[in-house]
């Protein structure tokens, strides 16, 4: 993707979708597709090729395949970034309180510092989630960027942080948490980690629950241009903190199918995985998403990972005024060994033909989702049935 500074701050899928060589007829129900919702704004900064390479077909040894999950009784409910719907994301805060709201799992996004510290975030820049344009006015690159690479955890851990914002310090959503002046600030990932650990041995042991980690490698290969190897850096920290086996509560998400691979089979991870699927116009990764959508690919995707991460339209076709209408992408997953969370369930912004979040929840359950990730961890909650 380009570095325009002007479309960083676009929500992503707009964004996207206006890079499509698709207009015309089409272009209404691209528009409403978007409202949707990608995961991601990140690729807006990410300098690493937009075309999507040809699928990745490497043949994998047989002791590579693993069984399929057994489903759980009730789709997962999944934080993104927190209860990012109600405070700033990827904040302690946030997370205790999707803790709080019933999450099964707690999302954590994950760049490197300049020191190599894995940090809770999830754009590779700073701009648009914290104050380092007033506390760093020098540190953007030519580009315009502030990146969060560039600078050390003990710099990092100077700036606060506040509700996502658009294009000229706007909110990026309109409705969501809009007090100035609390001090969030940035956390590392073994401080989330602790804290989910402490959260277990107290809110957790009174409700007979433990909540898991879902962690996300961000784009593995932006890192290796910059000269970091992420994963083996999650990867450790995960480790550090009692997450190495399939058993433990812990999954493994990554857009770059290659670096899937290379963390279940080059470096050796028992972990739960998850391939998130995008579409090839996003230039995420270096992943051939029409080629893992196929029969063939999820059977190769399976033989490393546990499930997939895909986006609603991926799993549920949207049209105005028409019922949700499964894809059956689904049932192909799971006739591969695959579970499916796809991304991201918002209440504030429903796709086409949605009348309201449960209404979205039900349409998923009944194409038989096994997780969600959502903003809105209680409503998701409320909504399962
Ligand atoms: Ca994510």
């Amino acid at each position: 993707m380009t570095c325009a500074k002007r479309l960083a701050s676009l929500p992503a899928t707009t964004m996207r979708f206006s890079r499509m060589p698709l207009g015309g007829a089409l272009a209404p129900f691209i528009a409403a597709l978007a409202l949707f919702t990608s995961n991601p704004a990140m690729t807006a900064t990410t300098p690493t090729k937009a075309a999507p390479a040809t699928g990745t077909r490497t043949t994998l040894s047989p002791q590579a395949v693993r069984p399929p999950l057994q489903p759980a009784a009730k789709p997962l409910v999944i934080a993104h970034r927190g209860a990012s719907g109600y405070l700033p994301e990827h904040t302690l805060e946030a997370k205790a309180l999707a803790y709080a709201q019933g999450a099964d799992y707690l999302e954590q996004d994950v760049v490197i510092s300049k020191d190599g510290v894995p940090v809770v975030a999830h754009d590779l820049t700073l701009e648009d989630t914290s104050n380092v344009r007033d506390v760093f006015p020098d540190r953007a690159r030519p580009d315009g960027h502030w990146y969060l690479i560039d600078f050390t955890w003990d710099e990092l851990r100077t700036l606060t942080l506040h509700e996502r914002t658009a294009e000229g310090g706007t909110p990026a959503r309109a409705g969501r948490f809009a007090a100035s002046g609390v001090g969030f600030r940035l956390h590392t990932l073994d401080e989330e980690l602790a804290f989910i650990r402490g959260l277990n041995g107290t809110l957790g042991k009174r409700l007979g629950r433990e909540v898991g980690v879902y962690t996300e490698v961000k784009s593995p290969a932006w890192h290796r241009e910059q000269g970091v190897d992420a994963a083996p850096i999650v990867l450790a920290s995960l480790a550090r903190h009692g997450y190495t086996k399939a058993t433990d509560l812990a999954y493994v998400q990554c857009f770059d199918f290659a670096e899937l691979r290379r963390i279940r089979l080059a470096l050796g991870s028992e972990l739960k995985l998850i391939q998130l699927i995008g579409e090839n116009s996003w230039g995420e990764a270096d992943t051939d998403y029409s080629y893992l959508l196929t029969p063939t690919g999820l059977r190769e995707v399976a033989g490393v990972a546990d499930g997939i991460g895909p986006w609603g339209p991926q799993v549920l076709t949207f049209a105005p005024g028409k019922a949700p209408v499964p894809t059956g992408l689904v049932q192909a997953a799971h006739a591969a060994g695959l579970a499916v969370h796809p991304y991201t369930l918002r209440a504030d912004e429903l796709p086409p033909g949605v009348a309201d979040l449960p209404a979205l929840v039900q349409a998923l359950q009944a194409a038989g989702i096994d997780g969600a990730f959502t903003d809105f961890p209680d409503q998701l909650r409320a909504a399962l049935k």
